[in-house]
């Protein structure tokens, strides 16, 4: 997403866009996402600073670290960014910073349930789809 600052009038900008997450380069092993990303910003501009409230949002697929299945999660963001005007450069390109945003809430362990039993370590049944036959009795 780029920002014009010559368009941002007295009473802001508002700006939407679906993103790509390829175009972003945000798929890792782990995570891939269902669909573009969406995005949404207020702009507003006061004598040289730029402040964009950005919404952002998407579903990711991500596999479970304990029973190694897929499970889907809403990804939803909303933070604030700071921007100095740069009368050369009128152009604020939004991409890397949204990008940093978004990876830096990626799990390193996901759980598809925070209570998830996970793999039977001797026969590898999914123990949540009930007990196997090596379950201690
Ligand atoms: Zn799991
Ligand atoms: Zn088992």
């Amino acid at each position: 997403m780029k920002i014009d600052i010559n368009k941002i009038s007295l009473e802001g900008l508002t700006l939407e866009e679906q993103v790509n997450p390829s175009a972003l380069d945000l798929e890792t092993d782990i995570v891939k996402f269902l669909g573009p990303v969406k995005i949404k910003a207020e702009v507003s501009k006061i004598t040289n600073a730029v402040t964009v409230t950005l919404s952002l949002s998407g579903s990711i697929h991500l596999n479970c670290s304990r029973c190694l299945r897929e499970f889907k999660v809403d990804l939803k963001k909303n933070l604030r960014l700071n921007y100095q005007v740069n009368r050369a450069e009128p152009i604020i390109d939004l991409d890397q910073d949204i990008k940093e945003e978004i990876i830096l809430d990626y799990p390193i362990k996901p759980l598809c349930n925070p209570d998830c039993k996970g793999l039977c370590p001797k026969c590898g049944e999914n123990l949540n789809e009930g007990g196997c036959s090596c379950a201690i009795t």
